[in-house]
């Protein structure tokens, strides 16, 4: 599958002067819910009205959605305030009845993209259709399974494709609910692109007060769109309660985003050297993490080194990492006389730390 400019043509048809804004509850729950929440979102920057209706649970016992009757209220929604609808469908019964009851843009969730048989089938459901479908990242941060669900949609004739960023599942405890890995967001969108992609800032963050700046993060990248769950009582949502917003919020979030606009050279220019610096901020907050996460594991062997009474200089190993890393940095075009200032200033910082703790 290659990069084609056609990929944005349905995005560029509905003719926004802002980024793509879809924002709706996590979960449709009655139908009074469902409508006043649209009815607070018209005549707002927001473009699609989403609503789960069949909700993935990892655990069971949670709320597992209100079926096709949801389906119902959508089409109400887009009777009564204009806005297109959203759904996620995670199998060729829910593909069938989206289809029959006109659900204008269907989403595949997390847990269906980690599996190739599930959007297959959705895929076969779906066989050359125009509607819009947009595809989630898969749970674990796996690039390729992402790539091969939209391959898997292309395939099957289906065009009007976008991807969402909604970050990625972690065993380590972090403020976010699922991390961003805006490196493999990035990635993407460097090999397509013309593939819309859209960030999901409630699912990365699991928590509200982090939606704004995870939103500006994924504008200063170019990214294309929000989705934003947003429910007109948050606390007392049955699924996802802290992660979203009150409509309120929701317009106050979109007024103080900064959105970078691209029209002459200039500007262009200007536009291009943000979107890369947010990339370079990017890899400068991994390159920290890493520092800090080697420099853990320094302290930790410092502690046996204490414990066993062993000095804390190793030449040995140290000269084994040392040819090791000059001979990759060779494989990623880095200098030798590079490669041996970083490493030599980062085994100084970890032998520091290890003397003091083999001294106290
Ligand atoms: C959702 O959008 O409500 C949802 C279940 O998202 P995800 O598939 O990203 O977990
Ligand atoms: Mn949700």
């Amino acid at each position: 599958m290659e990069n084609k400019k056609e990929m944005r043509q349905w995005l560029t048809n509905f003719g926004l002067e802002h980024p793509l804004v879809i924002a709706g509850p996590c979960s449709a729950e009655t139908e009074e819910q469902v409508l006043k929440i649209a009815h607070e979102l018209k005549d707002t920057d927001v473009t699609v009205y989403r609503a789960g209706i069949w909700k993935p649970r990892t655990r069971p016992g949670m709320f597992e959605g209100v079926g096709a009757i949801g389906l119902g209220w959508l089409k109400k929604v887009k009777e009564q305030t204009g806005l297109l609808t959203a759904t996620e469908v995670a199998n060729k019964d829910h593909v069938k009845l989206a289809l029959e009851n006109e659900v204008d843009i269907l989403w595949i969730g997390a847990r269906s993209t980690v599996s190739p048989f599930i959007i297959q089938e959705i895929a076969d459901a779906l066989q050359g259709t125009d509607k819009i479908v947009l595809i989630k990242n898969p749970v674990n941060p796996d690039l390729a399974l992402w790539l091969g669900g939209v391959e898997r949609l292309y395939s099957a004739d289906i065009k009007n494709l976008g991807l969402i960023h909604r970050g990625f599942s972690t065993y380590e405890k972090t403020k976010y609910r699922n991390i961003p890995e805006w490196q493999i967001a990035i990635e993407v969108k460097n090999r397509f692109p013309d593939l819309p992609m859209i960030c999901d800032p409630s699912h990365i963050a699991g928590r509200r007060d982090l939606i704004f700046d995870l939103s500006q993060a994924a504008l200063d990248l170019n990214f294309d769109g929000l989705m934003i769950e947003t429910h007109w009582d948050p606390d007392n949502a049955w699924s996802d309660a802290a992660q979203q917003v009150t409509p309120k919020r929701l317009v106050e979030i979109m007024k103080d985003l900064k959105v970078r606009n691209k029209t002459t050279d200039e500007e262009a220019y200007q536009h291009t050297l943000n979107t890369l610096r947010a990339q370079i901020d990017v890899l400068d907050q991994t390159l920290l993490d890493t520092l800090g996460k080697r420099m853990n594991i320094a302290l930790e062997i410092g502690q046996l080194k204490k414990s066993n009474n062993v000095a804390v200089l190793q030449n040995k190993r140290w000269n084994e990492i040392l040819g090791k890393m000059i001979l990759e940095g060779e494989d990623r075009k880095l200098s030798e006389e590079f490669i041996l200032r970083v490493f030599k200033a980062i085994h100084q910082e970890s032998i520091n730390k290890q003397e003091k703790i083999l001294n106290t």
